[in-house]
């Protein structure tokens, strides 16, 4: 519970910054007195999404969503009427009082979030264990020590250590009200009828956040070089944690990627950390799953621009090139990195630190395009057929890019490349097309799109208690409340 006059500070202080709390999520731009954008509910290429930071409010004129920052975060994470205040009130420094939760209380939550608190439990509980235990400290903490991580980065990631004894969190957590069903359902618990087992004992843990900072899955890493397990392990899917699409860092990166207008794209969870250890904090993983289309949008609601950084080395470069060709259907700017051989993100960042590090990627970055033709290009060894292939599979990838101009200026950057004519290329792209047109028209109806996002839970907007009636009008081009 939380007070009423708690609760109209919240909402004061958020109508009075509501720009600050929308431009979190939404490149703003200033245009008069209002601030626009693109609208992070719908997907469009004009912003026709309004925030005026003097009435305290957005509206979408694309999809006709409005309201004050409340509803705002309501919509954008999916969350609560009373999330929402509570996550303004930390944005915003005021204190809310909070009781721990007995037993009852626990009891009468509903899954998600019983599954919430329970991982948020687990991840204070790893977090203690690492600083405040001997074999926290001397095997998770001395390990992140030797990899050379600082105290603040730990604490900002809210690394962990889990024990090795069998069941360590699950007794602990049980002892504190917390039910087995849901450390079950979270995946931090492996329970056989009267057999219990911690799923990430004996690793060292990298917890795993919402876009709204909520622990939501955890990633662990066995440290024994004897054992035979995998090195990393991660939580099972569940009701809260869609492994497809989150990315690792998306909440300590998001308000960087927006002001920087720009994302790095690194592989793993030391990756995202080194990174913000050099002072580079617009970063994420994909963390061991292919990049999929969800995770691309998620990215896409900050910025359409992003540089993938790949360690040199070549199997992996080559599986994850399809992933590449959605970040451009999607529209998005894609740039490539590729380490030197021997190096990785982690080390490299180590290594250079902040300004040398941007001044390399700023020096080295190249285009998608024609990082996929070098590096398919060697391959060829010249073999007219090979080359031909090539030539068929890079036309293929310009063929998604929605945009014609940007379209054009990679057919004439191939057409160089590959030394092939402008006018055969625009030929074959004509040719793609056609066929995907038709293959679309083949399709049952029924049938569901291939990338189509899985079905979005579905909330029954409620009125915020002091949300302000306003009407939007046009006038002279100008977007203005009344
Ligand atoms: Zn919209």
């Amino acid at each position: 519970m939380i007070d009423s006059a708690t609760v109209d500070r919240i909402m004061e202080a958020a109508q009075g910054q509501i720009t600050d709390v929308i431009s979190e999520y939404v490149n703003l731009k200033r245009r008069g007195i209002n601030y626009i954008g693109n609208c992070p509910f719908h997907n469009e290429k004009t912003p026709s999404f309004i925030v005026s930071p003097h009435k305290g409010i957005f509206k979408c004129f694309g999809c006709g969503k409005g309201g004050n920052a409340v509803n705002f975060l309501m919509e954008h994470e999916q969350i609560t009427f009373v999330e929402a205040i509570k996550s303004l009130g930390r944005k915003f420094h005021i204190h809310i009082e909070e009781r721990e939760p007995s037993p009852e209380a626990l009891q009468h939550q509903n899954e998600r979030e019983s599954m919430m608190v329970v991982t948020e439990y687990a991840a204070k509980y790893f977090a203690q264990t690492l600083y405040e235990t001997d074999e926290g400290q001397s095997v998770g903490l001395g390990y992140f020590r030797q990899r050379g991580f600082r105290d603040d980065i730990i604490k900002k990631f809210q690394l962990g250590y889990s024990p090795e004894q069998r069941d360590a969190l699950t007794r602990q957590a049980q002892q504190h009200g917390y039910k087995i069903e849901f450390l079950e359902k979270t995946g931090l618990s492996i329970v056989r009828d009267d057999y219990k087992a911690d799923r990430f004992r004996g690793r060292v843990i990298f917890p795993i956040h919402s876009l709204s900072g909520k622990v939501i899955a955890f990633g662990g890493r066995v440290l024994k070089s004897d054992a035979k397990t995998a090195k990393y392990l991660n939580s099972p899917e569940s009701e809260i944690y869609h492994k497809s699409r989150i990315l690792y860092g998306i909440y300590q990166a998001r308000q960087e990627m927006v002001r920087q207008d720009r994302t790095y794209l690194v592989e793993g969870y030391t990756d995202v950390l080194s990174f913000h250890q050099a002072g580079i904090t617009n970063v994420v993983a994909s963390s061991g799953t292919a990049l999929t289309v969800d995770q691309i949008r998620l990215m896409a609601r900050f910025t359409p621009n992003i540089t993938i950084i790949y360690d040199g080395d070549p199997a992996g470069i080559k599986a994850s090139i399809r992933g590449i060709d959605l970040v451009l259907e999607e529209g998005m700017n894609v740039k490539v990195l590729l380490l030197p051989e021997g190096e990785d993100p982690d080390s490299f960042a180590k290594k250079l630190g902040k300004e040398k590090l941007l001044q390399y990627i700023r020096d080295n970055e190249t285009d998608f395009i024609k990082f996929k033709t070098s590096i398919l290009l060697e391959d060829t060894h010249n073999d007219p057929i090979k080359r031909a292939q090539l030539i068929q599979d890079i036309v293929r990838t310009i063929s998604v890019i929605p945009d014609s101009i940007v379209r054009a200026v990679y057919i004439k950057e191939c057409s160089k490349l590959m030394n092939v004519e402008e006018p055969v290329l625009y030929t074959e792209i004509g040719k793609i097309k056609k066929k995907k047109q038709e293959k679309e028209a083949l399709r049952p109806a029924v049938r569901p799109p291939v990338h189509e996002a899985p079905p979005r839970r579905i909330r029954i907007p409620r009125p915020c208690p002091s949300s302000p009636a306003i009407r939007w009008s046009r006038k002279n081009g100008k977007y203005c409340a009344s």
